[in-house]
């Protein structure tokens, strides 16, 4: 590849404990559970909000946290306190009161019982002062560019502020961009979506209706689009096209995506108000400034999780979540057929092993990129279990930096203690 050799003196942005890099479900989570342990954390993300897919992809609701049946929740911690609080506020709708088929899982009955309609701009403000209660430093508008690394590991991260290119120390990174992209700045194998073919999930511009006639709306549960109501009465997020093949890690794919979906918005709106029972008198309402993007790149950690370890429930012994949301892989094409072709377990797991990369000693992967088969991550990538991840893998982060330990070397059992103490749930 040709190219221009660049050599220039960074000014550090200082030195931490542990770097989460990205603020979304999985990255809020494990920057607030490292810094309640304890941890000088420092959380940078790219755009000017807290949240990820949550808040600036407009995604929701939090989808089920109840094992496959719905018989009970299989997760709980952090995300059971962030929901209790967005309640407390009158911002969410807890999973023990929805149920399916209903008008907030968009009449869909299969694995979707008791999901969290939840407000985005509540969760923004919920984060910020989540993270502050905590003493993480929080820094937006910072966009994760490289790695410096040394003796397999990352010496410094190098990243985009406002002011400039910077670089980071720290004792231990966690990547929870959702592309893994300081994996593979520091030299973790990854692959980008289905493994044969290298296809990922496709991805959906959301945006949000109002002023539809529920009645209406809801006497009609099949719909050419996906609507899901909000806590608002008549509002509806929705969750329509597909745009394929976008590489999420490549900024001439993703903006043409982008720009792709625009265009899919104005179109799914029309046929809202021109052939959707309830919506004629519907107006737009907000549409999500950042493209969702389902999948990107998976790394190769020391375990990867198997179809079969979701569909069987392999009970791993170092697993740190579990979750219970069927394998959803949207097709990857105009020709394929619909997702939950295959049945999954009433509970499966996620094992510590698939947050560690081979590769680099001080990084931890937490979301959904980490070490998982593209159609086993289909349930797994969810926001309930994105940020049971998260909350793990902060937690694993301090207990390595208070031990003077590799990743790798964290004892499972005082990790699934302290989860456990901290309301995670693990079986
Ligand atoms: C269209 C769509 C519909 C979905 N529907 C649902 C649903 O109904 N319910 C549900 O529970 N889940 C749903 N999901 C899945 C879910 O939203 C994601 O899988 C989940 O948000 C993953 O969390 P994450 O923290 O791993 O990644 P993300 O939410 O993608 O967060 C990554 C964060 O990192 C930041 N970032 C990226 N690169 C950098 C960088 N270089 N430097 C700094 N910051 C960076 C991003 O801005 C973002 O804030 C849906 C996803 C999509 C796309």
């Amino acid at each position: 590849m040709e190219g221009i050799s660049y050599t220039k003196v960074l000014s550090t942005l200082g030195h931490y404990d542990v770097v989460v890099l990205g603020g979304g479900p999985a990255g809020c989570c494990a920057a607030v559970e490292a810094a309640r342990n304890g941890a000088k954390t420092l959380l940078l993300e790219s755009t000017g909000m807290l949240g990820g897919m949550a808040t600036s992809g407009m995604v929701g609701p939090f989808m089920t946290s109840y094992d496959r049946d719905g018989n009970r929740p299989v997760v709980g911690g952090l995300f059971r306190e962030i929901i209790s609080k967005l309640a407390d506020r009158s911002a969410a709708i807890l999973p023990e009161e929805t149920d399916s088929p209903s008008k907030y899982t968009s009449f869909i009955e299969r694995y979707h019982r008791h999901v969290t309609p939840f407000d985005a701009f509540s969760m923004q403000v919920l984060l910020d002062e989540m993270t502050e209660e905590a003493g993480v430093e929080v820094m937006l508008y910072t966009k994760f560019a490289d790695c410096i690394c040394e003796d397999g590991k990352i010496k410094a991260a190098v990243v985009a502020a406002l002011e400039g290119l910077r670089c980071v120390t720290a004792e231990l990174f966690i990547d929870c961009t959702g592309t893994a992209a300081a994996a593979a700045a520091a030299g973790v194998p990854t692959w980008k979506g289905e493994e044969e073919s290298g296809i990922p999930q496709p991805g959906t511009l959301m945006f949000e209706v109002s002023g539809a006639e529920d009645e209406l709306v809801q006497s009609r549960p099949k719909r050419p689009i996906k609507v899901y109501l909000t806590r608002e009465k008549g509002t509806y997020r929705v969750n329509h096209e597909h745009v394929f093949n976008v590489d999420a890690a490549d900024s001439r794919s993703m903006s043409a995506a982008h720009r792709e979906a625009r265009r899919q918005v104005v179109e799914s709106y029309r046929v809202l108000k021109e052939e959707t029972p309830g919506f004629a008198g519907a107006r737009i309402g907000q549409v999500a400034p950042v493209f969702g993007v389902r999948e990107s790149r998976h790394i190769k950690g020391l375990y990867t999780i198997t179809v079969e370890d979701v569909s069987g429930g392999t009970r791993f012994p170092d697993r740190i979540a579990a979750y219970g949301f069927g394998m959803d892989v949207h097709i990857r094409s105009r020709e394929m057929s619909g997702n939950f072709k295959i049945e999954v377990a009433e509970v499966y797991y996620v094992p510590y092993r698939s947050m560690v990369p081979v590769n680099c000693s001080n990084l931890l992967v937490a979301g959904k990129t980490i070490s998982c088969y593209s159609q086993a991550a289909g349930g797994l990538r969810c926001m309930p279990c994105a940020m049971a991840m998260g909350q793990a893998a902060g937690a694993a982060a301090s207990i390595a930096v208070r031990k003077a330990v590799t990743p790798a070397e964290v004892p499972v059992d005082e990790l699934q203690d302290l989860l456990l103490r901290h309301g995670a749930i693990l079986d």
